[in-house]
């Protein structure tokens, strides 16, 4: 098999993206390698697929135990057989892994930094055929990049320790051009090819505020992506206590995670997030390096960070699998003050000289400086942050506030509690068809014999027309105010309660003055991805795994648009591995097929 072959069959994906495929032959040619891609470029697959088409083994050296097990569990899902090493796993555990890659049975193995040195761990690798040794979030390596550990420092003694030398590539979103320098020169690499991504994510969209009342609006950016999943970053644990304390007594759907709770809370809570149990999780900046959730739709910074590199990091867990994703940022004077503070009393690295911490103290005032630019200049958004990774680009982006003003909503509560209330009132037993007949105010047979031509609601949408109202029930459904059973009658959720009892206001959201830029918005089946979402939860569920390693957004987007009915189509999907195939094509068969059915069943009524 080649590397198309590989692409298709155990990622399901017909086609590499930019930059992969050059990446790629170049590790496939023996060289070096460096890729600076932006996160969600789709950096796993430039070393997953030369791991498998390389004799033995690859070792990955990944910086943290989540980030590996979400990593193991999204290959062993596509049945590539891999493997994890960390310090969590009991003697036991690291026995039976060791025998297993002994026997030959792992094609990808992750470690953590501080393992590679260790005899055991020496030992095995010796026996082993290791073809490639690959450093994920190489900016680790380097004390200018955000993350630096000392433990990444001996990749470089670990692959002398090999007679026959493996490849050696190196992967990371954020590097400057000194951290770059640093990689290769710590990595010890050998005339590298090094290929710099566009750093630019033209599917998020940014936006800096500069409210006079923060929490009133963080609320209504939270009712504007309501029933969407998003992470909300504080610069204090304090701040990030306070926060899930209200928005839970709020009934928001949210969980808490920093560095002060205990580390069992921790982890479950980031799995409530990780597994769509919890839609929101409010976080410090502990949160994420390992996040690999491809479906969060929103990061809304709380407090302004000290770097321009954290914030682009921070903010690009958005929107991972390439979907529409929303970055706002908001801005207050306070944050200056926090972010110096935290400068002035930050734990210096015991081993730096006197004169190493005070640049290292004008390095931060300098990035700080910047990050302050970012949030009061008036420029594009975009255009000011690729100029800070040393990326030219236009100096207009149309997917800013500053480009095309703040995002907005129409405010649709009104209209939703008349149609929540038809829903009550006909006890929750008709489908959409039947409710938004009556919302138009339509006497058929069926209204008329039922009574329902009666009802205090009967008409309540007589001036909107009646596609316009199916609409907007399709709408209600797919943001989860209104929930469908098997039969397709429509059901009163969580939401539509808060709405109908709690004031709750709902809001269409769409963003202000933003010109056309020609492209057609994609066009899907909001209920049919609605029903796609939940078996997709229910399959994780059982699987214990997360949803997205199921499928990630877009691929459910892409199967609501093109409604594959055999196996064959369902195969085509991007994103649906020959394993995929054949673990889910019936579940999800059976339920497109019963989709349209009910669609068939309601155009008749
Ligand atoms: P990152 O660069 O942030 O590490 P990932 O490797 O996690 O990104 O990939 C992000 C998403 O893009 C994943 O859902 C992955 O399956 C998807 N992806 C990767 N390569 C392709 C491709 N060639 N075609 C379509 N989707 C891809």
């Amino acid at each position: 098999m080649d590397k198309f072959g590989i692409l298709k069959s155990f990622f399901g994906y017909d086609s590499f993206r930019d930059g992969q495929q050059e990446l790629i032959d170049s590790i496939l040619c023996g060289r070096d390698t460096v890729g600076i891609m932006p996160t969600g470029a789709g950096k796993s697959v430039c070393f997953q697929v030369p791991a498998l088409l390389f004799p033995g083994v690859a070792i990955v050296v990944s910086p943290l135990i989540s980030l590996m097990k979400d990593q193991v569990s999204a290959l062993l899902q596509n049945s590539i057989p891999a493997a994890y090493i960390n310090s969590a796993m009991s003697s036991n555990e690291l026995e039976y892994t060791m025998r297993e890659a002994l026997g030959g049975k792992y094609k990808i193995i992750y470690v953590a930094p501080e393992r590679l040195m260790s005899r055991r761990f020496l030992e095995m690798c010796s026996m082993l055929k290791v073809s490639l040794v690959c450093v994920d979030e190489a900016h680790c390596i380097s004390q200018w990049g955000q993350d630096f550990r000392p433990s990444y420092l001996l990749v470089k003694d670990f692959i002398a320790t090999f007679e026959a030398r493996p490849v050696v590539c190196a992967f990371t979103a954020t590097a400057t051009e000194r951290v770059r320098r640093d990689i290769v020169k710590l990595l010890g690499m050998k005339d590298p090819f090094v290929s710099v991504l566009g750093f630019d994510r033209p599917n998020l969209y940014f936006e800096v505020a500069k409210p006079v009342n923060k929490f009133t609006a963080l609320k209504r950016y939270l009712d504007l992506f309501s029933g969407k999943s998003g992470i909300i970053y504080c610069a204090t644990r304090k701040k990030a206590d306070e926060l899930y304390t209200v928005l839970s007594s709020e009934d928001y759907s949210v969980t808490v995670y920093h560095a002060g709770l205990d580390k069992d809370i921790r982890k479950r809570n980031q799995e409530l997030f990780i597994n769509d149990e919890k839609q929101l999780v409010v976080a410090t900046n502990a949160f994420g390096m390992g996040i690999d959730k491809s479906n969060v739709s929103f990061v809304i910074h709380y407090n302004m960070p000290g770097d321009v590199e954290s914030y682009y990091q921070e903010a690009g867990r958005a929107g991972r699998d390439g979907s529409e994703a929303f970055c706002i940022l908001l801005y207050s004077g306070e944050d200056i003050a926090i972010q110096r503070y935290f400068i002035d009393h930050s734990q210096e690295n015991e081993e730096l000289s006197a004169l190493d911490s005070l640049s290292l103290r004008r390095v931060k005032l300098k990035k700080l400086g910047a990050m302050i630019d970012y949030c009061e200049s008036g420029c594009c958004l975009r255009h000011y942050m690729l100029s800070y990774f040393g990326e030219a680009s236009q100096d207009r982006c149309n997917n800013c506030s500053r480009c095309v003003g703040m995002l907005s909503g129409k405010d649709v509560t009104v209209a939703a509690q008349k149609v929540l209330s038809c829903v009550y009132r006909v006890r929750e037993r008709e489908p959409a068809a039947v409710i938004s007949k009556l919302m138009k105010g339509e006497r058929d047979e069926y209204i008329v014999a039922s009574g329902y031509d009666r009802l205090s609601t009967f008409g309540l949408l007589d001036d909107m027309n009646i596609k316009d109202i199916k609409l907007f029930v399709d709408f209600l459904v797919s943001d989860d105010c209104l929930s469908e059973d098997e039969k397709g009658n429509l059901h009163l959720t969580r939401r539509s309660k808060a709405i109908l009892f709690r004031s709750m206001k709902l809001f269409q959201r769409y963003k202000k003055e933003r010109p056309q830029d020609g492209e057609k918005a994609e066009v899907f089946d909001g209920l049919l991805y609605k029903k796609l979402y939940k078996l997709r939860k229910t399959i994780a569920g059982k699987e214990s795994i997360p949803p997205f390693t199921v499928f990630t957004d877009a691929t459910l987007r892409i199967i609501a648009r093109k409604k594959p009915t055999t196996t064959e189509e369902f195969a085509a999907i991007p994103g649906v591995s020959s394993m995929k195939e054949r673990k889910y094509s019936k579940a999800f068969l059976e339920l497109i097929n019963g989709h349209f059915q009910h669609i068939e069943k309601n155009s008749n009524k």
